[in-house]
């Protein structure tokens, strides 16, 4: 997207707008950034990591009373003193308030799931905004008044047009930082939790920690758009920080387009204006009883969620002409970005050829009465490649699933590299070195296939969520990059870089999941299906990677239904029926033991 063009437009009629309209008109405008920066961070939570909160109207309420205490109370007591009244300390001490809280109030409620967080968000959203109104110091329901107006470089900003050019650079900054973290290393990662969150803890991330940053980044905008509002408007009472807001900033990122950041702008504008207008119009045409302007709102919100459930900042997009979109879905010859002259990333070692690297030992699965595993046990070695065989519902999947910490044996062990796996988790074991595809695909469909394959790489980076913001963390997040594009180019999807993943075809897919693995640089590599949905120009070329990685001293662990591709390719075979190991050799062996014939395939000798 051309987003300096935007932005550019966008400062043009943000300077001139405040000398142009009447001040009643900048004062709406001023409300309209306020509420940006809250759903700003909505969009962050709700639309991009896909956790829905109707709290955030809490976290305003937090920013605006700490500064409202601060700046306004005669006597501070001895330990806050040093603040002295000054706003500016206030945005600080309410920012670090905000963020501790946010922490107790994340590590508890960001652990739920489904219906249960919204739920907890209501909770929680309700809980401090009566704590507004109790505490005596918070002045109770009548609230604090007397705030002083924001002074900036011995400029008072009385008027709402200095708070305008104050606010919205504030929403601008705060808008690019989310532009530049959600491209960055832990944005991927954000990105991944709304429909990822099995496969980004398999490829090393911490989903819980991805959850808790934009938790916290979403909080920190909405007590900063606090801070801002008890400066313009001088008083603060709980009304405005209830859940009844935190509803409409929810409506606001619906309306916009709910996983765009500038769906927020047009959200908070479209809904403030349109409030205004049905106020300002309806009295005249139905009478000047009746909220009638919240009913017609309503009535607009749930047709708008029916024509556009995606909102209308990407309605929008789709009107613009096609050189201003981010990616397309054809080929891209020039990349992005040069990637040529990145750093390789550390690589580790392989273990020598021939190591034992991965156990399982009697493992045994069981599902309610099913025994999925059961009693199962196989060896394998660095440098080799063993298939996994066995008819529809054997067990294979499940046990690539205890292989990897994705599940929990009922019984058994699983060793890797000489270490047992209990008590690992998924994230754990790819850290130690192991990764894995799955038989259902599990990309980002929304993602670029570069950025789905990066994903793999994450865990070999370090530079977090500051260094995006700020974007000091190009060099990494080129060799991240360019990693990417390497394992795409070796697995032969090097001209879908800039694609969408999701417009790739199935078989894609399944390859683009073992770019990711690759990405990992793992030393063992669990593949569940990899050929399935493959032509057969493209298993010749699996088959000749696979092999390639097996010199390299790769231990490969396969699940495949194609014969002929098993038999030519592997070292060994484990053979599984009904849960149970029933045979382990070599293809040719296998081939003719009379057990799998009979077994495998229904005794077709
Ligand atoms: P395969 O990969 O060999 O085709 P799976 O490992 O996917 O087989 O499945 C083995 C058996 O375990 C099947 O009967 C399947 O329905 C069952 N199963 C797998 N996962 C679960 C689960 N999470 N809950 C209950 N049953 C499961
Ligand atoms: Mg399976």
């Amino acid at each position: 997207m051309k987003l300096r063009l935007i932005i550019g437009t966008l400062l043009v009629v943000a300077i001139v707008a405040p000398l142009a309209l009447p001040s009643y008109q900048v004062t709406l405008l001023n409300y309209i950034g306020l509420y940006s920066l809250v759903v700003l961070g909505l969009v962050l939570l709700t639309g991009v990591a896909g956790m829905t909160s109707f709290g955030q109207a809490a976290f305003v309420g937090l920013g605006a009373y700490t500064t409202a205490y601060l700046t306004t109370s005669e006597q501070l007591p001895a330990w806050l003193s040093w603040t002295a009244g000054s706003p500016w300390i206030a945005l600080i001490v309410g920012l670090v308030l905000t963020a501790v809280v946010a922490l107790l109030i994340g590590s508890i409620t960001l652990k739920l799931s489904g219906h249960y967080l919204p739920l907890g968000t209501i909770a929680w959203g309700i809980s401090l905004y009566y704590l507004f109104g109790t505490l005596p110091a918070m002045g109770g329901h009548t609230g604090l008044s007397g705030i002083p107006s924001l002074t900036l470089f011995g400029i008072s900003l009385k008027s709402s047009e200095d708070m305008f050019y104050l606010l919205w650079a504030l929403l601008l900054a705060a808008v690019l930082i989310t532009a530049n973290l959600l491209n960055s290393r832990e944005g991927r990662a954000i990105r991944a939790l709304k429909n990822g969150q099995l496969m980004a803890e398999s490829m090393g991330i911490n989903t819980f920690r991805s959850k808790m940053i934009i938790f916290l980044i979403s909080a920190l905008f909405a007590a900063t758009s606090g801070w801002l509002y008890a400066h313009m408007q001088r008083f603060v009472n709980p009304t405005p920080f209830g859940l009844g807001m935190g509803i409409d900033y929810l409506f606001m990122a619906l309306v916009g387009g709910v996983g765009h950041v500038w769906g927020a702008i047009l959200g908070a504008g479209i809904l403030t204006m349109l409030k205004q207008w049905l106020q300002d119009w309806l009295p005249s045409i139905l009478g000047s009883d009746g909220q009638y302007e919240t009913i017609i709102l309503g009535l607009l919100i749930v047709l708008l969620m029916q024509k556009s459930p995606e909102g209308l900042w990407p309605n929008l997009l789709k009107r613009l002409p096609a050189s201003w979109k981010p990616y397309t879905k054809k080929a891209q010859p020039t990349a992005k970005t040069d990637l040529s002259n990145a750093a390789p990333l550390d690589k580790r070692s392989l273990p020598t050829k021939g190591t034992k690297v991965l156990e399982a030992k009697n493992i045994t699965r069981r599902f309610g009465g099913l025994v999925a595993n059961n009693q199962v046990s196989f060896t394998l070695y660095s440098g080799e490649v063993l298939a996994l065989i066995g008819p529809n519902g054997a067990g294979k999947s499940t046990m690539f699933n205890q292989l990897s910490a994705v599940d929990t044996p009922s019984d058994g062990d699983v060793y890797f590299l000489g270490e047992n796996l209990k008590g690992k988790t998924a994230r754990e074991v790819s850290h130690m070195g192991m990764s894995r595809t799955f038989q259902h695909v599990k990309l980002i469909p929304s993602m670029t296939v570069l950025e789905n394959v990066a994903l793999g790489a994450h865990q070999r980076g370090q530079k977090g969520v500051l260094s995006a913001a700020f974007h000091s963390e190009r060099q990494e997040e080129q060799q991240i990059l360019a990693e990417a594009k390497y394992q795409l180019e070796r697995v032969g999807l090097g001209e879908y870089l800039y694609h969408e993943a999701g417009s790739l075809a199935l078989g894609q897919q399944r390859i683009l999941e073992i770019a990711r693995a690759l990405c990992s640089d793992p030393c063992v590599l669990l593949l569940d299906e990899p050929a399935a949905g493959l032509r057969l120009q493209e298993k010749q070329a699996l088959s000749e990677l696979l092999n390639k990685l097996r010199q390299e001293g790769m231990a490969i662990l396969l699940v495949e239904h194609d014969m002929d591709f098993v038999m030519n390719l592997v070292d060994r075979i484990v053979v599984m029926e009904f849960g149970e190991k029933i045979a382990e050799g070599l293809p040719e062996e296998i081939q003719t033991n009379p057990a799998v014939l009979e077994a495998y395939l229904g005794g077709a000798a």
